[in-house]
């Protein structure tokens, strides 16, 4: 994992690095506000320990104008104990946490494994492809902006072929994955289910997102 420490103090950049250094992240640190949304906007980040008060630009700025432009980092933000209206400031603006000063490195340690953790969480819930969005957490189901009303039963079969696009699921392995069931009820539950599916998820008649190999079974479109 690499880090961005922006911190001006060098007693506390220093001491940060070699805590972060020690538990194998890889850091990077700058003392400066410009530089800092620089190394941010170009370098690749797990995540940034960000201080408020800098040269340059203060650290409130810099997230900012990160978040206006999309970037997800997740960011730690470094407060004085007097700063409360600047930590609430930064909450909103997008920070993933705070720390007061002094603080002790492991708890540094901590707070960036948890916000790491949480972010990676978060894309491994989603599945998106051919504009339709999954979320497994919540169980929403949308294209664009457009939310899609699934039954249990069509949420597991989109959520079992699409984690896989391209990979090819035969009717038996449907049938246990979805349906629980290690036996072929020989009737057209399978069948029934994905046509229904397909004409709630598909944008159109002609763009099927579910594939048929006859004979074989079913997969999720590769896009
Ligand atoms: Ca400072």
């Amino acid at each position: 994992m690499r880090i961005l420490v922006v911190e001006d103090e060098k007693r506390i950049s220093s001491f940060v690095r070699k805590g972060l250094e020690e538990q194998n992240f890889g850091v990077d640190v700058c003392a400066d506000g410009n530089e800092a949304f620089l190394l941010a906007t170009t370098q690749r980040y797990d995540a940034i320990v960000l201080d408020i008060m800098l040269p340059g630009r203060d650290g409130l700025s810099v997230l900012k104008q990160l978040r206006s432009q999309k970037h997800t980092v997740p960011v730690i933000l470094l407060t004085a104990r007097t700063e409360l209206d600047d930590r609430i400031e930064g909450l909103n603006l997008g920070a993933d946490d705070y720390l007061t000063k002094p603080f002790y490195v492991e708890e540094l340690v901590a707070r960036l494994q948890a916000v790491v953790r949480r972010v990676s969480g978060e894309k491994l819930s989603l599945l998106r492809a051919a504009g339709l969005e999954v979320n497994l957490i919540t169980r929403e189901v949308k294209r664009g902006d457009k939310p899609i009303k699934l039954t249990a039963r069509e949420f597991s079969l989109l959520e079992y072929l699409m984690r896989s696009p391209g990979r090819v699921f035969t009717r038996t392995q449907i049938l246990e994955h979805v349906w629980g069931y290690n036996f072929d009820p020989n009737t057209n539950l399978i069948d029934v289910h994905v046509q229904r599916l397909r004409k709630k998820i598909s944008p159109d008649e002609k763009e099927q997102l579910i594939e048929t190999l006859r004979g074989v079974g079913y997969r999720f479109k590769k896009t």
